[in-house]
């Protein structure tokens, strides 16, 4: 394989292809409506985590959603690995994106559509270390996304322009709540689990009509062992003002302080203590799934 292919960074309908090569049509219900999915996995010494977690939450949407199916999950396998095979760092993400496909401009999607599928190897988003020790700041705002965030759909408008306002108020991230007021609901954050901590007991938004985080279910899952008593139910955004913590989760960002939320700091100086017992018991299952993982062999 020679050097360029070797350093591929994209996978578009079955083959790995150089950036020129990965283009899909202005037809694309994709681009046209975001009538698409995406996951986004991470590998860590060419170990791929818990990627069958993230195929079933994309294939269980896929089927909740009837997009069609063009490839089967071995050959997304195949992808993810080939990807992975193909990078000259050990670690990174691979974002997979899974549209209707290309057909007429029409709202309801025509008959025998067959679905456009790439992926795109990304290297891993930089938070610096000291960022990550003192915690992130974030801002929080009205939710103005679709309903079903259950569905990792590509449709990120509201996101995009919530992210943007975070930056432009010098946040990592930006909590969302539905409602008004200290009552307001908060969901979660745009592209991550939000939790907080009071008196001991670990706090975050019950998952039913928002994105089953896989790391959320990780630091529940070792909470559970760690005996840490967990609420998982509604969380109202005036609750904030009282945590004593309150971190993040996501597949590219793991177990994140959070700092400050919006300006104002969390009653323990981040990382508190039950934050940084689970971001450890987290680096602890993590290292115990890789143990078990085959490592992807470089092409
Ligand atoms: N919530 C939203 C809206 C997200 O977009 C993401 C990740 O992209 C998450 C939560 C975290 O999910 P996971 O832990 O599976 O990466």
């Amino acid at each position: 394989m020679s050097r360029a292919a070797k350093r591929e960074r994209f996978w578009l309908n079955g083959r790995f292809v150089s950036e020129s090569g990965a283009r899909v049509s202005v037809l694309d219900r994709g681009v046209l409506y975001g009538d698409a999915l995406y996951e986004v996995v991470r590998f860590y010494g060419r170990k791929i985590f818990l990627l069958d977690d993230h195929l079933d939450r994309l294939f269980d949407e896929a089927e909740a959603i009837a997009l069609p199916k063009r490839f089967e999950r071995k050959a997304i396998t195949r992808a993810v690995c080939g990807l992975v095979a193909r990078s000259e760092k050990p670690d990174g993400l691979v974002l997979l994106q899974w549209t209707r496909g290309e057909g007429p401009r029409r709202l309801a999607p025509p008959p025998g559509l067959r679905g456009t599928v790439f992926a795109i190897r990304f290297d891993l988003p930089t938070i610096p270390a000291a960022l990550r020790r003192r915690g992130v700041n974030v801002i929080t705002l009205p939710d103005e996304r679709w309903l079903s965030t259950h569905i990792k759909s590509t449709n990120l408008l509201a996101s995009v322009l919530a992210r943007k306002k975070a930056d432009e108020a010098g946040a990592y991230e930006a909590v969302l709540h539905r409602g008004r007021g200290p009552r307001a609901r908060i969901t979660e954050a745009t592209s991550s689990s939000f939790f907080l901590v009071k008196r001991g007991r670990l706090v975050t938004p019950a998952v039913r009509g928002l994105l089953p985080g896989i790391t959320r279910s990780v630091v529940l899952a070792v909470a559970r062992k760690e005996g840490i008593p967990i609420e998982e139910r509604t969380v109202r955004l005036g609750e904030i003002r009282n945590a004593d913590e309150a971190f993040l989760t996501a597949t590219s960002a793991e177990v994140l302080p959070i700092g400050r939320v919006n300006g104002a700091p969390l009653r323990h100086p981040a990382p508190g203590p039950v934050t940084k017992r689970l971001g450890r018991a987290f680096a602890r299952f993590r290292g115990r799934v890789l143990a078990g993982t085959p490592r992807v062999a470089p092409a």
